[in-house]
C-alpha cells in the first residue's frame, strides 16, 4: 500500500480548506452588514469582526490537527472560547496526490511555523473593494516561506451572479502553484503595482525613480502578488515599512513556485522563523520576472531611508 502523505503536504491540504472556511466567513460577515470595525495603531490600521472569527477559525482549526505546530497569527486576540462552528476539518484531496519534494519529507510538525493574515486588505474590505481582500497561510520551515494558500473570496464578484464566486491558489517549493493561470506582464511595459492606502512621500517618490508606464495602486499583498502571477503588473514596489511577514509569507512561497523573487527594497530575503521581527521594516520589492531591472533601479536615498 502507499505509504501515507508527507506531513508537507497534509499541512497544505488541511490549509486549503480551512483557508476556504475563513472566505466564507469573510463574505458572510459581509452580508450580515456589521463589521466592528476596531482601529488598531491608527485610521489606517483596522480589524473587523471577520479579521477576528477568521484568525481564530484557521488557528483553532489547524493547531487541533498539527498541535505542534507554531502558528503566528496578525490579530491580538482575547483568549475567546473558540466555538465549534468555527473548526474546519476537511482537507484538499487533490493535494494530498502530489508528491512532496525529497527535501521536505522529513520535516517534522514542531519545524514549522505558520504565518496567518486571517484578512489582508482589511481598509478595502471596509470600503467595499472586495476582490482586493485575500486570506494568507503561509508556511515557514527552516526561515523560508515553502508553501502557501491564497484565498480571494470574492475573486468574480463583477462578473455576475452566474460566475463562481471565489477561488484558493496554492504553492508549493519544488512542485509549483495552482488555481490561477500563470501569465507574465507585456513584455517591454514597466507597470508598477503598489498600496493603495499606505502610501507616502517615499513610496512615490521610488516609484518615480522607476519611470514606470503605469502604476496600478490597490490594496493587499496577497492581491499584490495575485497582479505579478496573472501578468497584470510587472513589480510590486513598497518603498515603506508596514508589511509584516503574515503579509508577505504566502504570497513569497506561490511567487517562488513559479520562479518570481520577492525580497526588500535593499535585495535581502525575508526570513519566517519563528523569532523573527515581524515587521517587514525596508519595504518590499518582488516580481514575477525581470527582478533585477527594478532592483538595479532602486534609488540609494530611497535604500538609505529604510532600515532593514
Ligand atoms: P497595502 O499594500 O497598503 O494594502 O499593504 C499591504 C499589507 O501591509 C496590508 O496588510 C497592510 O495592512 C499592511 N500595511 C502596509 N502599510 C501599513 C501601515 N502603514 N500601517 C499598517 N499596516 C500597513
Ligand atoms: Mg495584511
Ligand atoms: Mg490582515
Amino acid at each position: 500500500s502507499m505509504a501515507s502523505p508527507a506531513l508537507l503536504m497534509r499541512v497544505v491540504a488541511s490549509a486549503y480548506s480551512v483557508a476556504e472556511k475563513a472566505a466564507t466567513i469573510v463574505r458572510n460577515v459581509m452580508a450580515a452588514g456589521d463589521l466592528g470595525i476596531v482601529e488598531k495603531t491608527g485610521a489606517n490600521d483596522l480589524q473587523t469582526k471577520a479579521d477576528r472569527l477568521v484568525q481564530m477559525s484557521i488557528c483553532a482549526s489547524l493547531a487541533r490537527k498539527f498541535p505542534k505546530m507554531t502558528i503566528i497569527g496578525e490579530e491580538e486576540l482575547s483568549t475567546d472560547e473558540v466555538t465549534e462552528e468555527l473548526i474546519e476539518d476537511g482537507h484538499c484531496e487533490e493535494i494530498l496526490k502530489k508528491t512532496c519534494p525529497a527535501q521536505y519529507t522529513g520535516i517534522k510538525e514542531e519545524e514549522l511555523v505558520i504565518w496567518v493574515d486571517p484578512l489582508d486588505g482589511t481598509k478595502e474590505y471596509t470600503e467595499g473593494l472586495l476582490d482586493h481582500v485575500t486570506v494568507l497561510i503561509g508556511i515557514a520551515y527552516g526561515g523560508k516561506a515553502i508553501a502557501g494558500v491564497i484565498n480571494q473570496p470574492y475573486y468574480n464578484y463583477e462578473a455576475g451572479a452566474d460566475a463562481v464566486l471565489g477561488r484558493t491558489i496554492w504553492g508549493v517549493l519544488g512542485i509549483g502553484a495552482f488555481g490561477f493561470q500563470l501569465t507574465e506582464a507585456p513584455a517591454g511595459k514597466h507597470i508598477i503595482v503598489t498600496t493603495r492606502s499606505h502610501s507616502s512621500t517615499l513610496v512615490n517618490d521610488c516609484i518615480s525613480a522607476l519611470n514606470p508606464d503605469s502604476v496600478i495602486r490597490v490594496g493587499g499583498a496577497g492581491n499584490k502578488i495575485i497582479q505579478l502571477i496573472e501578468g497584470k503588473a510587472s513589480a510590486y514596489v513598497f518603498a515603506s515599512p508596514g508589511c509584516k511577514k503574515w503579509d508577505t509569507c504566502a504570497p513569497e512561497a506561490i511567487l517562488h513556485a513559479v520562479g518570481g523573487k520577492i525580497t526588500d527594497i535593499h535585495g535581502n530575503s525575508f526570513q519566517y522563523n519563528k523569532e523573527v521581527k515581524h515587521m517587514n521594516s525596508a519595504g518590499v520589492l518582488a516580481t514575477l520576472r525581470n527582478y533585477d531591472y527594478y532592483a538595479s533601479r532602486i534609488p540609494n536615498t530611497v535604500k538609505q531611508s529604510l532600515v532593514p
